[in-house]
C-alpha cells in the first residue's frame, strides 16, 4: 500500500473497500497481528508533541486517514489521499465483517458500563455478532488489561481511550494477542451507547 507522509506520518493511500478486503486476507494468511491508527489532524498534531507518541503511531501496520482535514492536508502536499476512512465509520465496517465472519470482537474503554452499552447496541445492530468482552477504559489499565483481554482470545480489539493512551497501550501490549486486528476508535462508544 502506497504511503503519504504527513508530518513525517505514513498515511496509507487505500480505498476504504480495498482496506476492508485487506482485512479478510490478514484473517487468511494469519501472519501476525495488525494495528490500525485512525489518524485525524489531532493525532496528527500529537505526534508532534510527543516523541513517545509518535513511536506507537510509527508502530502501526496502517495509518488511515480520519476525515476531512487530513485529505486537505494531503492535497495541500501535492500528493492527494484517495479517501478519508472515519473512525467511526471503520467500527461499523468492521462489525459487519466481523459478524459475516464469525471473528470474535472485544471492547475495551470509555466509562463505566458504556463499553457493554455499546456492546448491546452492536450487537442489536449486527445480530450474531460475537462479543469475546468488554471492559471500561479506567479500572484495568496497561499489563493487567491485556491479560485480561488476552484470555477471552479476541480477533478485533476496539480501543477507545482517545489519543495518546489508546495508540500506546496498543503499541506496548499488541504481541499478547498473535493474530488480532488492534484498533484505535477514541469517542466511539460513548457515540455507539448513546
Ligand atoms: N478514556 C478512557 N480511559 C482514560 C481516558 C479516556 O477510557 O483513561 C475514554 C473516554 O471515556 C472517552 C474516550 O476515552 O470515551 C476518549 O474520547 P475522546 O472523544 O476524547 O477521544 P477522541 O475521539 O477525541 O480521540
Amino acid at each position: 500500500v502506497e504511503k503519504i507522509n504527513i508530518l513525517n506520518i505514513p498515511i496509507s493511500n487505500i480505498r476504504k473497500e480495498k482496506f476492508l478486503h485487506k482485512i479478510e486476507e490478514h484473517f487468511k494468511d494469519s501472519t501476525g497481528n495488525l494495528f490500525i491508527v485512525t489518524a485525524n489532524p489531532e493525532i496528527i498534531m500529537l505526534t508532534k508533541e510527543s516523541k513517545d507518541y509518535q513511536a506507537a503511531v510509527l508502530n502501526a501496520d496502517y495509518v488511515l486517514p480520519d476525515g476531512i482535514g487530513v485529505i486537505i492536508a494531503s492535497k495541500l502536499l501535492k500528493q492527494p489521499l484517495e479517501e478519508k476512512i472515519p473512525g467511526y465509520e471503520l467500527l461499523h465496517d468492521l462489525l459487519a465483517y466481523a459478524r459475516a465472519a464469525e471473528k470474535r470482537v472485544y471492547f475495551y474503554g470509555a466509562k463505566p458500563g458504556i463499553a457493554g452499552k455499546a456492546a448491546e447496541k452492536a450487537f442489536s445492530q449486527y445480530p450474531g455478532l460475537q462479543m469475546a468482552g468488554t471492559m471500561d477504559g479506567y479500572s484495568s489499565k496497561g499489563q493487567e488489561a491485556a491479560d485480561k483481554i488476552a484470555a477471552t482470545n479476541p480477533d478485533f480489539i476496539f480501543v477507545a481511550m482517545g489519543a495518546p493512551l489508546q495508540e500506546q497501550w496498543i503499541a506496548t501490549y499488541r504481541a499478547q494477542f498473535p493474530n488480532a486486528v488492534l484498533v484505535g476508535v477514541g469517542g466511539s462508544f460513548d457515540v455507539l451507547s448513546g
